[in-house]
């Protein structure tokens, strides 16, 4: 079976309080990715915070952490576009990547779209209600065409998020429009317990977003578990031929009574694709697989 693809997905907005281990501040970041690499991770999520959890997405944050990443591994860089923490126009939640991209020493590999919106409000189990009714995670075609025409420009990989099916058809007509080339690599982002944006982490969830891939044209898919434990999931997802994108920014997970690290995460999920008969694609076949060109840097 082909080889997978590993994302460490090792912080989003996840505090400390459910898990410790959540990397905050660049030199924690970077110590994250070269552990996570080790594990057999070839791609790297993060989201620049500060000291406090807070969100910090100015671009001297992924300069400092992308240039000590890269300075450390080879492990392909997925940094985020601010998520709902940056709300402003195109050009400015593109302004971040922008910056990265002036030297080899801080360009990512990949730069996401989220193609569509949904709402992202966070649930409250114990009260049994919402603790935020506002918050819209919102992507329009203008926008996303924006990202992928600076994507395409810089020779990144576009990064495709779908939190449900109709993401999956904007994909499609992208795909279609020439905006996008194949292969198409999808993140289905499923979610769960605080966070109903997706569908269910489940087998029924996963099978609907699968069924809606388009079949003209070529595609690859990971899965996330946004707030949910993508390991009740994973066995499948390996059987399927999916990648997989997981850690502790989705999910706080435990050993037991022990709180994990990233690189444990990984290296779990690596034991289950190894005992299930697949490898994890180290970074060349990971560039191999999804046919990806060297970043152009900026003059
Ligand atoms: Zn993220």
């Amino acid at each position: 079976m082909e080889k997978i693809i590993i994302e460490a997905r090792v912080n989003e907005l996840a505090t400390r309080r459910g898990n410790p281990n959540v990397p905050f501040l660049p030199s924690e970041i970077i110590a994250d990715a070269k552990a996570c690499y080790d594990e057999g991770a070839s791609v790297f999520h993060y989201h620049g915070r500060k000291a406090d959890g807070a969100p910090d997405h100015a671009p001297e944050f992924y300069l400092e952490t992308n240039a000590g990443i890269r300075a450390q591994s080879d492990i392909l860089l997925h940094p985020t576009l601010g998520y709902v923490a940056n709300d402003a126009d195109a050009r400015e939640r593109f302004a971040a990547v922008e910056a990265m991209m002036a030297s080899a020493d801080t360009a990512p590999d990949f730069a996401p779209m989220d193609c569509g919106s949904v709402n992202v409000d966070w649930w409250n189990p114990e009260t049994g209600s919402y603790d935020t009714t506002d918050l819209i995670y919102k992507n329009s075609t203008a926008t996303l065409m924006y990202f992928a025409e600076r994507i395409d420009h810089y020779g990144l990989k576009p990064y495709l998020v779908s939190w449900n099916v109709s993401f999956t058809r904007q994909i499609e007509q992208f795909l279609k429009m020439g905006v996008l080339r194949g292969p198409a690599y999808v993140c289905f982002c499923m979610t769960d317990e605080i966070i109903f944006a997706g569908h269910p982490g489940t087998q029924a969830g996963l099978d609907a977003h699968t069924a809606f891939l388009p079949s003209d044209f070529q595609t690859v898919w990971t899965v996330v578990n946004y707030k949910g434990d993508l390991f009740q999931l994973s066995e499948q997802i390996i059987r399927q031929g999916g990648h997989i994108s997981i850690g502790l920014g989705d999910y706080a997970y435990m050993d037991g009574a022990r709180h994990m690290t990233n690189a444990e995460v990984i290296a779990k999920i690596v034991a289950q694709a190894r005992s299930l008969g697949r490898e994890p694609a180290t970074v060349a076949e990971t560039r191999d697989i999804l046919q990806m060109q060297k970043p152009k840097i900026a003059t």
